[in-house]
């Protein structure tokens, strides 16, 4: 490893304090952000200087499965909470390293040039994380460096919605009224961020060493047509975001938010997952404008809150049921689904390469997986239909779909994908019963009425009439150069259903 040295300018660091004063360290990762950030806001309560760490590494991201893209993405985040620090006086130290397995060696020549008083950061649910905090914590107890961990990715922390039992809940409408209920015991006022100061900032943004630092670095190239204007990066402009989602979209949120035409849903995924805001202060500006009721209120802001629900459900069930992390299914007799293996079956592969380019005949699925690719966002509703369409139509594993999402989504975020993934392929929890598959075209009909998502993201069928844009005939699909269906709806569903079956009655056999 490159020594830190020629990553931040160790005496501009320590220029304001007396060399040997300890240090308050803050590890930034997915809580790219200085409002509302636990560990942030506990550093600074110590009378200490703060220095804050993020530790880029893009290998062990890679092998996450992270597209280019995102990585580059998230680069841009951490630019501009470096920034956000420095008027603080608050440094933001960038160091590279391949895989988690390189984060002690960080710490280790940290802990020589800096005098380390502790360690603070917010906890990441997911297993490689997890055991590579242990693995921090474990280093830390070594050299006696206290460790604080907060909880900021939850409202309500993992672990503290409960069954009467104790257990944790398995079914969602359960765990949401248990939710509602244990949510008035946290704090729901986000907390502020360190007073910006006027003195200039104290860290050396230069790199003489052009060895890396990351404002030197340009973000890695991408095909993707990133809309910088949607994907901001700053704590700002996704408070903006924010704020005006809640005035203007919040209210019709619930009767709109199925409708992909319609920019109706707050796209503040991205900002979530990187933890550029947090869900609390989502929840905050909701209830500022539903009159501090988590239920109960307007039936759009109530919706809304309703999602910021599922996404703390899929948490969660990650840390209760960490099998979910590790490639299971969360219903384990559902591993044997006799899936379509795309490796071994030629066939199976076609189909596959159809749906991941948008090219499967079915236009509101491969408009979806278009939209996908060419600008990084999906709409709720299509992930649904589109995951549905994969794992039931074409019987091809939920896994597949998956890693492809998450290469391809800028808010991949493991928890999330997972569980609307293993929910669309009936094989999470409270996942949609087997039987219970979507009709693409019905879909399309009922959910783009018009046909003008279908034209905006497939062009060649915007000269076919809108009703004809669901399931062109032959004839409109030879003349527009589009693909025939791949797959016949009622074969599928059929093939679907008795693959589910066999399922149920091999596991009662079992029992
Ligand atoms: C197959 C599949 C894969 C998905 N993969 C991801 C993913 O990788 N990352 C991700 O953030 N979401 C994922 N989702 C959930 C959901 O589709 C997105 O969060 C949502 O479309 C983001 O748009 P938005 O910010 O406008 O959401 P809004 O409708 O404005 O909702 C507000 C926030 O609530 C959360 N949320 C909304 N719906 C869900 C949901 N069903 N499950 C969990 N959280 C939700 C998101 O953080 C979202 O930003 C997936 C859903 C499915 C069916």
């Amino acid at each position: 490893m490159k020594s830190l040295d020629s990553y931040f300018n160790t005496p501009s660091l320590t220029e304001p304090w007396p060399p040997d004063t300890p240090v308050s360290l803050v590890w930034f990762r997915n809580d790219l952000r200085v409002h509302d950030n636990p560990a942030l806001w506990h550093a600074t309560q110590q009378g200490r200087p703060v220095v804050g760490l993020f530790i880029d590494c893009q290998q062990q991201w890679r092998s996450h499965g992270l597209g280019e893209a995102r990585i580059a993405y998230v680069h841009l985040a951490v630019k501009s909470l470096q920034q956000q620090l420095s008027e603080r006086q608050i440094p933001l130290l960038v160091v590279p390293a391949q895989t988690f397995a390189d984060v002690i060696d960080v710490f280790q020549s940290l802990s020589k040039q800096l005098q380390l008083g502790n360690l603070g950061f917010n906890i990441e649910y997911e297993v490689n994380e997890r055991r590579r905090d242990i693995e921090v914590w474990r280093w830390a107890k070594s050299i006696e460096l206290s460790v604080n961990r907060f909880h900021d990715q939850c409202v309500v922390p993992p672990g503290d919605v409960k069954t009467k039992s104790g257990t944790p809940f398995r079914v969602y409408s359960p765990f949401k009224r248990a939710w509602l209920s244990e949510a008035r015991n946290y704090s729901l006022r986000p907390l502020s961020a360190p007073p910006v100061s006027d003195t200039s900032m104290v860290i050396d943004d230069s790199d003489p060493s052009g060895s890396g630092q990351l404002n030197q670095r340009q973000p890695a190239p991408s095909t993707i047509n990133l809309d910088t204007e949607l994907w901001q990066a700053s704590e700002e402009s996704c408070h903006e975001q924010l704020q005006w989602f809640i005035e203007h979209r919040a209210r019709h949120y619930q009767q709109d938010r199925d409708f992909p035409a319609k920019a109706a849903t707050s796209q503040l995924s991205i900002a979530l997952a990187l933890g550029i805001l947090s869900p609390r202060q989502c929840l905050h500006a909701a209830l500022q404008a539903n009159e501090g009721q988590l239920s109960g209120g307007n039936a759009g802001i109530d919706s809304w809150i309703n999602e910021l629900i599922w996404r703390e459900f899929y948490r969660h069930i990650a840390v209760a049921f960490p099998d979910v992390c590790k490639h299971r299914a969360f219903k384990p007799e559902t591993e044997q689904v006799p899936w379509r293996d795309p490796i071994q079956d030629t066939r199976a592969r076609a189909d596959f390469d159809a749906w991941c380019s948008g090219n499967t005949g079915y236009p509101i699925v491969d408009a979806a997986q278009r939209q996908l690719l060419e600008t990084g966002w999906m709409h709720n509703r299509l992930r649904m239909i589109t995951a549905m369409f994969l794992t039931k139509h074409l019987l091809i594993d939920w896994r597949l779909g998956e890693a492809f999402f998450n290469r391809h989504l800028m808010d991949a975020d493991f928890c999330s994908n997972n569980g609307g993934w293993q929910w669309s392929a009936s094989t999470g929890a409270d996942g949609a019963p087997y039987f219970r598959i979507f009709n693409p075209i019905s879909q399309s009909q009922k959910f783009d009425p018009d046909g003008a998502f279908i034209a905006r993201f497939i062009p060649e069928l915007t000269q076919l009439s809108p009703p004809s844009r669901h399931f062109p005939n032959p004839m409109e699909r030879a003349q527009a150069r589009y693909p025939d269906a791949i797959v016949e709806h009622k074969f599928a569903r059929e093939r679907a259903l008795n693959a589910f079956q066999q399922l149920s009655r091999q596991t009662e056999e079992a029992v």
